[in-house]
């Protein structure tokens, strides 16, 4: 009998599960066996990471076991953390197991927190980059509501968040949300909770119109939380982040016990262990999301830099196109498997919708139709529950999905 083909997945994000579901649906477990690796034992929804670290959800919520979605006739699963993808002897390094060949490797090990270097983030300021992480950020938020009925020492009622990009302003939503819930901790009125966010660039959410992203201020301003734009954090210190003003030059600072980093991601930092030389360890791929230098190697979703096929922009990264990418990668594998032709990849972007707490968004849906408040974080909960349709199947669905469409 022939040798099967031994595909490993690294990664059980959206990429990495989507490369799965395709492979265990069309492949066959006569001629192919699959290695999926995570370090962790459940799936997470990235993209509600926010929602646990202002405590809106507890994590249980956005996450589902990976081996429910695992055919254990075709796949093993192994749970541990990849160091290193070792590209000319086609195998992966593992934290506690022994290492794994491959025939064919699709890498989807996804994003991690940028600091751009900046002194002292990584001493003082909370990443959200991981389910752990956004607990983090939670209790801290907890421990310093009540470190306030202590010590009166106002520092502990203040939360800043570096960054008003996408993923800023959703958490800048979800924490004036929970406003409220804060105040009670501390045992004081909710207008004297802090929540801010400071920026470098001279607009927040440059992707939106100036009118949506007025709206979205304007319900943040309702619920007390503030962007400062165009100030270039410089430093952080215990409990102080530094700025300056990127017009005047005028330095600044917030003081603030909570200070939380989302300024950007890059990926993966086994890019870089693995040899890869990318920009923010995203990865150039060609026109089948292969590595240009080795076509039995598939790197996908955030550890990518996929270019739009149109434009020849460099796309951003988005659970959207992870899904799309892994999808590809699982059909060329199998293609490459049975000696049939790759398909190249090509995006069109379904549109952004940007949440600003449980019950507001703004957003694009397909090319150019805006959508805003309350109908469009309906949308968005749709998006997500397709989203993890798409990994998880019904069941995570039914168990996980968001319902609460109807305030
Ligand atoms: C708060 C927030 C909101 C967002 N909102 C949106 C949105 O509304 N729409 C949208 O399209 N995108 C959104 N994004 C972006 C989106 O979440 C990412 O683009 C997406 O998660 C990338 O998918 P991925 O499969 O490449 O990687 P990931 O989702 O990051 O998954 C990577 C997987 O690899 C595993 N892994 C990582 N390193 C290792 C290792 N060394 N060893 C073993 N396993 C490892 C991780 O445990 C994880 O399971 C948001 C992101 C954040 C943080």
């Amino acid at each position: 009998m022939a040798e099967k083909t031994n595909v490993v997945i690294l990664g059980a994000g959206y990429a990495g599960l989507m490369a799965l579901k395709v492979l265990q649906k069309r492949a066959d477990a006569s001629f192919m066996s699959i290695t999926l690796v995570d370090q962790n034992p459940y799936h997470y929804e990235a993209t509600d990471l926010h929602e646990v670290a202002s405590g809106a959800l507890t994590a249980d919520r956005i996450t589902y076991p990976i081996a429910d979605v695992v055919n254990p006739e075709m796949t093993e699963f192994i749970e541990d953390r990849v160091t290193k993808v070792d590209r000319a002897q086609h195998r992966v390094e593992l934290a506690n197991h022994e290492s794994i060949g491959f025939d064919y490797l699709i890498i989807g090990l996804g994003f991690e927190s940028e600091d751009f270097g900046i002194p002292g983030v990584q001493e003082y300021a909370l990443p959200m980059d991981s389910v752990d992480s956004a607990e983090r950020i939670q209790q801290h938020i907890t421990d310093e509501m009540f470190a306030y009925r202590q010590d009166n020492d106002p520092r502990h009622l203040h939360i800043v968040v570096a960054g008003a990009g996408f993923t800023g302003v959703e958490l800048l939503g979800a924490l004036s949300e929970n406003r409220e819930r804060y105040a009670e901790m501390a045992g004081v009125a909710p207008n004297q909770i802090q929540i801010m966010s400071v920026d470098g660039a001279k607009r927040p959410l440059s992707v939106f119109s100036q009118h949506l992203v007025d709206y979205g201020l304007a319900v943040l301003r309702g619920r007390g939380a503030v962007i400062e734009s165009g100030k270039g954090i410089n430093a952080i210190e215990p409990d102080v982040m530094h700025y300056a003003d990127r017009e005047t030059g005028e330095s600044g600072e917030v003081v603030a016990s909570t200070i939380i980093w989302t300024t950007g991601v890059r990926g993966s930092s086994v890019m870089a262990a693995s040899g890869y030389q990318a920009k923010r360890n995203r990865m150039s791929v060609t026109p089948y999301l292969q590595d240009p230098a080795d076509d039995r190697i598939y790197i996908v979703g955030d550890v990518a830099a996929a270019t739009d096929s149109e434009t020849g922009q460099i796309l951003p990264t988005t659970a959207q196109l992870a899904l799309v990418m892994g999808e590809i990668a699982g059909k060329n594998v199998l293609a490459a498997v049975t000696g049939y032709e790759l398909t190249p990849f090509t995006y069109k972007s379904l549109g952004t919708v940007c949440s600003i707490g449980n019950t507001s968004a703004i957003g694009v849906v397909g090319d150019e139709h805006e959508v805003r408040g309350y109908p469009a974080s309906m949308l968005k909960k749709v998006i997500m529950n397709k989203s993890l349709l798409e990994t998880g199947g019904i069941k995570q669905v039914m168990a996980k999905g968001r319902f609460d469409l109807y305030h």
